[in-house]
Formats: structure tokens, C-alpha cells, sequence
């Protein structure tokens, strides 16, 4: 089927309302995307007609239930390439999921290891491994960017020694829409025997990782960033460490047999999986999976990146205004300043329009420290906006310049 942006709008009931008596213009998707009517189905589906705990019941509710969760779990363990359904652990997000590598990895670590990240992570891929670092003793290096927002690999290479036990890297950044070159990053990796968690709240909408081609040691990603739930997400990881690492919360579910003296824990990936999950959750994320592959990935990059060519002439042609973040590889998400106007401002006259952006450090404050900035606007499309929708962006920002100077 053609790629028809008009019927795609369809399928997202918000996309039809209207904002300060504008019709909404979404440009927030880096962090958050909208959901489209068959995930939304989904949980009503579940809530409505067979809710009831998974994993324990004989009973037949608890048996479709289950089968719809792990159904779920399968649909995620193909779209991603991943070798073994039990190497996919649900989690409750991304930042879940990097916590709880983070605490498996203290009773690896101590003083003299050292931990690299890169200067483009957003804040939770930086403090779970600052809190790592002040348990074992190990230390933080990061590796920097240059002014159009890329990373430095010559810098990033001679970081890397035996001692570094740990590279932790975000696919693209949710800043700057810079897509990392991960596969080289994890291979310089392994040579000095480094494991390697990728963190991919950022590209699992707009790109499919094939993890097996990666080699990557663990992968991370939220739900809500791709068309469906908040408070779901994944956790991939290679299955030797998976085994290796201890389980993060106890509770039941993860057990395999538990009296005073000792408790066994369960196999994977339940050992990693305490308490009852987001059921609902999990099965809408199988369901948002499915919405993508059903318009393609090949089409979402496409128009993505037309809307980006499209996007970045128009903003480009506007006197004094900078775009951050201006590498070849680059995702759909313009981060920008206009000379001495406060980010903050532009945001607010915008969203009269009906347009919805991001302002502010876009919990990277790192990356404005090294442009000295306080923040940007941050535009970020999805494969439902519209050329004409960065026609209307383009105008209220140049509206929001005549009334803010
Ligand atoms: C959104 C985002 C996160 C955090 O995801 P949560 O769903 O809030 O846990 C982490 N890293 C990047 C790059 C993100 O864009």
C-alpha cells in the first residue's frame, strides 16, 4: 500500500482536535508519540473483555491473557531480531530497564574499572551510571562532540583500554536527533572486551534495529515513543548476561521455589520480571509494533527525512535563528535558538497557534552546557505530520520573532 499521510492522520482520534481553537499541529514527538486507534483498542480489548492475571491461573481468562502477554513479548523478540523470546525482559521503560543493568553491574565493578558514555545522553542514561560509579569506585568518562553535534570517535578510541568494562550510548539523541554510529561504537567495544547497552527511546520510531547484525550486548527502549503506552518498555539482552546479572527487585513471579532458608529464582526472562506487570501495556506495545510494520519502515524514514530536508530549509531561511545539531546522520528532530530570544518565549506563542513543541534543555543539560545555551526549541516529527504542518511552524515562529523583538 502507498504511503497516504491524509489516511494515516486517520487512524490517531487527537489528530482531529483542536488547541487554543487551532487545529493541533504535534510536534512534540520526541517525547511522547501520539496513539493510533488500534492500540488504543487494544487495552480497552483487554480491560473489557478477558482481564485477569497471567502466569498463574489455570483458569481459561488467566490462560488468554497470557498467551496475548507473551504473544506480545514474541512480536517484540521479531521486530527487533532478537535470537531467543526469553533474551526480551519487559520493563516498565527505558530508564527502567538502564537501572536495572546499572545495579547488576555492582557486584562486577570496582575502583580502577572505568565506564564510558557519550556527551549526548539524556539524563537517564547518565545518573544511573554515576550512582553505579559512586557503589563500586569505578569512574565516568565521556566521550565529547564536536559543534554540528556528533561524537568524536578518534576521542571515543582512545578513551577505550582495558579497563573500561562498560560503553553506554544512546542511538540517537532526543536533543539533537543525531543518530550515533553504534555499530562501530559497540565493535571498538568488544575489542578491549567492554559490554555495551544502547539506549533506543529515541530510534525505535523511526528506525528497525536488527540487534543480532549489532552484536549489541543490551538495548533499551520505552513504549509511548513508538505509537503506544506509557509505563512499558523493553529490555534486551544477550543471554550470558542476563544469567550473569542478579535479579533487580524480588517479589513473586521471579521465584522458582522460595522457603526461609533460601529462594531459588526463576528462569528468563522472569527473574527479571517481579509482581504483576503492565499486562494491558505489554499487549498494546505487541499492537503498536504491528501498527508500524503495517505502514513500513522504509516509508516512515522517507517522509520522515523529507520532512526534515523540508523543515530545515524553511527554518534555515529565518534571520538569526540556529539550528543545533546539523550532522549527516540525522533523524527528524530540529533543535533551535533565535539570537536573543529565551527559548521559553517562542514556545509559548507557538502553542497559541495550536502547535505543540518542546523548550527547555530536553533533560540534556550536558549538551546545552557545551553550546552555553539555556535550552532550545525542539521540533520533532512523525511520520503523521505534514509539510503542511511545517508551514505552520515556520509561520508562528516567525510571527513569535516580530512580536518578541
Ligand atoms: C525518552 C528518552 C529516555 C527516557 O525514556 P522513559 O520512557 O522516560 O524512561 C531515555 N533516553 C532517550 C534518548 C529518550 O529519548
Amino acid at each position: 500500500m502507498a504511503f497516504n499521510v491524509q489516511e494515516i492522520r486517520k487512524d490517531f482520534p487527537i489528530l482531529q482536535r483542536e488547541v487554543n481553537g487551532k487545529p493541533l499541529v504535534y510536534l512534540d514527538n520526541a517525547a511522547t508519540s501520539q496513539k493510533p486507534q488500534v492500540v488504543i483498542d487494544s487495552i480497552v480489548d483487554y480491560y473489557s473483555n478477558y482481564n485477569a492475571n497471567i502466569h498463574r491461573g489455570v483458569h481459561s481468562l488467566s490462560q488468554e491473557a497470557t498467551d496475548a502477554y507473551e504473544g506480545a513479548r514474541k512480536k517484540i523478540q521479531q521486530h527487533f531480531n532478537i535470537k531467543q523470546t526469553h533474551e526480551v525482559i519487559l520493563t516498565a521503560g527505558t530508564t527502567h530497564g538502564i537501572n536495572l543493568v546499572a545495579n547488576g553491574f555492582t557486584e562486577f565493578l570496582k575502583k580502577g574499572d572505568e565506564i564510558i558514555v557519550s556527551a549526548l545522553e539524556h539524563h537517564s542514561n547518565i545518573v544511573p551510571w554515576q550512582m553505579l560509579c559512586e557503589r563500586t569506585g569505578a569512574e565516568l568518562k565521556v566521550i565529547p562532540i564536536d559543534e554540528k553535534g556528533v561524537l568524536i570517535l578518534s576521542e571515543y578510541e582512545k578513551l577505550l583500554s582495558e579497563n573500561t568494562k562498560l560503553v553506554f550510548v544512546n542511538h540517537i539523541s532526543n536533543a539533537l536527533g543525531t543518530i550515533n554510529p553504534i555499530a562501530e561504537i559497540i565493535k571498538m567495544a568488544h575489542k578491549v572486551g567492554a559490554a555495551v547497552l544502547v539506549d533506543g527511546a529515541q530510534s525505535c520510531s523511526h528506525i528497525k534495529p536488527d540487534l543480532q547484525a549489532l552484536d549489541v550486548d543490551f538495548y533499551v527502549t520505552s513504549a509511548h515513543k513508538m505509537c503506544g503506552p506509557t509505563g512499558v518498555g523493553m529490555l534486551y539482552g544477550k543471554e550470558e548476561w542476563l544469567n550473569k546479572l542478579p535479579p533487580y527487585q524480588g517479589g513473586g513471579e521471579m521465584i522458582a521455589e522460595v522457603t526461609f532458608k533460601k529462594t531459588t529464582y526463576a528462569g528468563l526472562p522472569h527473574k527479571f520480571e517481579a509482581g504483576t506487570p503492565n499486562i494491558s501495556g505489554g499487549i498494546a506495545f505487541g499492537a503498536a509494533i504491528d501498527y508500524l510494520n503495517s505502514i513500513g519502515f522504509d516509508e516512515i524514514e522517507a517522509h520522515e527525512h523529507k520532512l526534515l530536508q523540508y523543515a530545515t530549509e524553511q527554518l534555515t531561511a529565518i534571520e538569526d535563528l540556529k539550528i543545533y545539531g546539523t550532522g549527516v546522520d540525522k533523524t527528524s528532530v530540529i533543535s533551535f535558538n533565535i539570537e536573543g530570544i529565551h527559548p521559553y518565549d517562542i514556545g509559548t506563542i507557538v502553542d497559541k497557534l495550536g502547535i505543540a513543541v518542546r523548550t527547555g534543555h530536553h533533560c540534556a543539560q550536558p549538551i546545552m552546557e557545551f553550546y552555553k545555551i539555556p535550552g532550545t526549541v525542539r521540533a520533532s516529527f512523525a511520520f503523521y505530520n505534514t509539510k503542511e504542518e511545517v508551514d505552520a511552524l515556520v509561520a508562528a515562529v516567525k510571527k513569535a520573532k516580530t512580536m518578541l523583538t
